[in-house]
């Protein structure tokens, strides 16, 4: 997983998240794939950045 996180970085950050299965998939897996999907076959994903944490509150 570390070592998932830094390969990351490389590639600005940017790791989806699949809406059915929840399996994280980084840019670095998605430019192996011909199509944009998750390993599950799923092809909804969720954009996140894990590197970025940003805190929302009701003021
Ligand atoms: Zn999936």
């Amino acid at each position: 997983m570390n070592k998932l996180e830094s390969d990351s970085e490389s590639f600005g950050g940017v790791v989806y998240e699949c809406v059915r299965c929840a399996t994280l998939v980084t840019n670095e897996d998605l430019a192996a794939l011909p199509e944009i999907k998750c390993i599950c076959g799923y092809r909804i994903l969720k954009k996140r950045r894990p590197s970025i944490v940003k805190q929302v509150k009701s003021i």
